[in-house]
């Protein structure tokens, strides 16, 4: 991961660790390299949530997703689920790049969308609010989407990270739950756009506890 150097933009994007320099692609200004491996171990805090106003208590944090067809394909499903809001950090495009409609198809002036230069900050921002943050990644830290029983008391958001880096391993452990999709085929994963699809509907409509509490979009 590198991070910009100048406390007034701090955007945080991946990187090779091996660029020497290379500029902010927000500011252009000078950047550092900030993590180049990930935590061992590292907890996840158990927050005590304050209540939070929102529409919905499911929400999503979209952190340098790189493609913006998988951008708009998400706001879409994030339609059809009836988020709250999607958080777009780092790199994710918002919905003024030309290349999110293409998949968002009108989907990205219904959803409700804040964006970030740092998902860490954002992370901790929504955490004093009150939100429970959860991870979908692959991996060994992660349990399967589909041991998921019951949800949080308290407004959700799951965190999705960059298509080929994977999520921040900084973010990922402000994460308090990392859940993975059972991989049965030769390949490690799925697309981002479809991962997300299948995790938020699941989380949404398949969890009979959140179902009953949030079926009123
Ligand atoms: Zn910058």
């Amino acid at each position: 991961m590198r991070q910009c150097a100048d406390d007034a933009c701090r955007f945080r994007f991946p990187a090779p660790a091996t660029l020497v320099e290379l500029p902010c692609p927000r500011c252009k200004g000078p950047t550092l390299v900030v993590m180049t491996e990930k935590p061992e171990g590292s907890p996840r805090p158990e927050r005590s949530p304050k209540p939070v106003t929102s529409p919905l208590p499911l929400e999503a944090l979209l952190d340098n997703i790189r493609s913006t067809y998988n951008v708009g394909s998400m706001m879409r499903t994030a339609d059809g689920a009836g988020l709250g809001r999607l958080h777009l950090c780092g790199i994710t495009a918002t919905p003024e790049h030309p290349g999110v409609g293409k998949t968002a198809l009108g989907s990205e002036d219904a959803v409700p969308w804040t964006a970030y230069p740092n998902a860490l900050d954002a992370a901790d921002a929504l955490q004093a609010q009150g939100y429970r943050l959860w991870a979908l990644e692959s991996g060994l830290q992660a349990g399967s989407l589909y041991d998921v029983q019951s949800l949080p008391d308290a407004p959700l958001i799951l965190v999705v990270g960059n298509e080929l880096a994977g999520i921040d391993p900084a973010l990922l452990a402000r994460c308090e739950r990392v859940l993975s999709l059972p991989m049965q085929g030769v390949k490690g994963s799925l697309n981002a756009a479809v991962a997300f699809g299948i995790a938020v509907y699941h989380l949404r409509f398949g969890v009979p506890a959140f179902r009953s509490a949030t079926t009123k979009r």
